[in-house]
């Protein structure tokens, strides 16, 4: 029944927005020269009234606040960091949205079609883009400049941040979680069977096509079968496709097939390199160096082909694979499972196609109806100052984390609990994903040494591959993409699975497969993916 009713109201929205875009004549609140309405007189005052620590107002302020997030988290007045948070700053936010309800964006709809909003907003970045032109959020690129020192001097070191939360208008309407670490996903090979068969790490992709053609031949687990699958996949075939990075092709896998090269965006499956990559993946998937079921095994091949002791090398997540050197260490004699470099492309280049995203769309901003935007944005930066960080990444000194040499590290009761060390940490409001600045420090702690170790060879070797922006579109730009890239996107899956398969020879059908995407508007994709990205870049 409640669900009913969220849609009925979340219907109406469509009234709210033109309601907005009257309150922001009305009230002069939103035009783009207005953006510094705090006066100077405010920012004196400020400056006069120099309050001791954290603190950011001598009388308690209270704040309305709406977060529903991922579909799970709703804001608790009993979350740690906002406590000891309105300790500090004598600020304290007022929970506003339902618990009950667990489909965040339509929650979010509601409370926008009810046209009265609460001083601080948690959304994602297209309705900041969509509802703050439109006059429901402040722009907050003076507020910013004069009230919050710490998110600055973030922005003017992180230029891509910046750019990605400059709304097509110019302005900013949103502070958002910026992740941490860079390093999510690396090549992992059985070091016991190099060493078995007296082999070097593969520093080259013709390295390793030696290394892969021996873990086939010559029975690296002893068994005298011919059983080994080199090379294993648990993404239904993406992680095979994606082996055409080894030379030099960027594939749709892990969003990597956009990229820029000299300033022009370029989709990876139509160049040249894909072409070649195509050649030598159907003769590995002939030659049996990659799994046979690679696009139907799935998720659990992992456990399955390192559990049988017939895998050897994958491309997979740091954390869990490097789990697996524990979990079978008494089950296979020997097993160890490591993370390697990338073995250098077809030109010579040693890089990472994956990584994690630089900021997430999750941010919060402040609304048209807040009374004091001033206080508010020296709230939000507080997250940002290093007391406010190390409270959202850490929790409480004392109770979550002890400082050893100045650095937080968790207590045992969150290191050796029984639930995930995120989960635990969420469920009292530590690391809730939205505006503050990660540390990669917090996972670091409880990763697998294995892990870690692999992440920061690929971090201090700058393996990985920046990656392309999250572009924002027009209107119309949207409908050409939402229109024409699903047939592109299955057309270019299908015919890569083919080639690799063997089903389809690629030098005998490339330029048909050429040809089709063009007539599918590829060329016009491509345009709209320059015309945003060139945007982007002049922000
Ligand atoms: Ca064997």
């Amino acid at each position: 029944m409640k669900a009913k009713k969220y849609v009925a109201i979340a219907l109406a929205i469509g009234m709210s927005i033109s309601t907005f875009a009257g309150c922001s004549k009305d009230k002069n609140t939103t035009k783009p020269e207005d953006k510094g309405t705090v006066t100077q007189e405010e920012t004196k005052t400020a400056e006069e009234e120099k309050l001791p620590g954290s603190l950011i107002s001598k009388d308690p302020v209270e704040l309305s606040l709406h977060l529903h997030i991922y579909n799970k988290f709703v804001y608790n007045e009993d979350w740690v960091p906002f406590k000891k948070a309105a300790e500090l700053t004598n600020v304290t936010l007022k929970g506003t949205a339902p618990e009950s309800a667990t489909d965040s964006a339509q929650v979010f709809n509601v409370m926008m079609a009810s046209g009265d909003l609460p001083d601080i907003i948690t959304a994602e970045r297209e309705n900041f883009f969509k509802y703050g032109p439109e006059g429901a959020f402040l722009p907050l690129n003076d507020l910013i400049d004069q009230h919050a020192p710490n998110f600055k001097k973030f922005l003017e070191e992180r230029d891509d941040v910046r750019r990605y939360l400059t709304a097509p208008d110019g302005n900013i309407y949103s502070i958002n979680f910026v992740p941490d670490g860079a390093a999510a996903q690396g090549y992992f090979i059985r070091q016991d069977w190099l060493e078995k068969l007296g082999l070097e790490e593969p520093k080259t992709v013709d390295e390793l096509y030696t290394v892969l053609k021996a873990f086939r031949e010559k029975d690296p687990n002893g068994n005298g079968k011919k059983d080994e699958i080199p090379f294993i996949d648990r993404a239904k075939g993406q992680k095979t496709i994606a082996l055409a990075t080894l030379w030099g092709a960027h594939t749709t896998t892990d969003r990597n097939e956009w990229y820029v090269e000299d300033g022009k965006v370029k989709f990876g499956p139509i160049d040249k390199s894909y072409k070649l990559a195509m050649e030598n993946l159907g003769k590995w998937y002939a030659e049996g160096l990659i799994d046979p079921e690679a696009f139907t095994r799935g998720s659990k091949a992992r456990d399955i082909l390192l559990g049988d002791n017939v895998g050897g090398f994958a491309h997979d997540w740091f954390g869990t694979t490097a789990g697996y050197n524990d979990a079978f260490k008494d089950k296979i004699e020997g097993f160890s499972f490591k993370p390697i470099a990338p073995p250098a492309d077809a030109n010579g280049k040693v890089w990472e196609y994956s990584s994690r995203p630089a900021v997430n769309p999750t941010g919060w901003g402040i609304s048209k109806d807040n009374k004091d935007p001033v206080t508010t944005i020296k709230y939000l930066d507080f997250w940002w100052s290093e007391e406010g960080r190390r409270l959202m990444n850490f929790g409480v000194e004392g109770e979550h984390y002890d400082l050893v040499d100045g650095k937080p590290v968790f207590k045992d009761s969150i290191l050796k609990g029984d639930k995930p060390v995120t989960q635990i940490l969420q469920d009292q409001g530590i690391q809730m994903q939205i505006g503050f600045h990660q540390d990669f420090a917090y996972e670091e702690q409880w990763l697998n040494p294995i892990a870690r170790d692999g992440m920061n060879m690929y971090i201090e070797n700058n393996y990985i591959e920046k990656p392309f922006p999250t572009l924002s579109f027009t209107a119309e730009e949207q409908k050409v993409i939402d229109e024409k890239t699903p047939s592109i996107y299955t057309h270019v899956t299908e015919t890569t699975q083919k080639w690799i398969l063997g089903a389809e020879d690629v030098n005998k059908t490339w330029d048909s497969y050429i040809k089709a995407l063009d007539n599918m508007g590829m060329k016009e994709i491509l345009d709209i993916y320059q015309a945003a990205y060139d945007r982007y870049m002049s922000n």
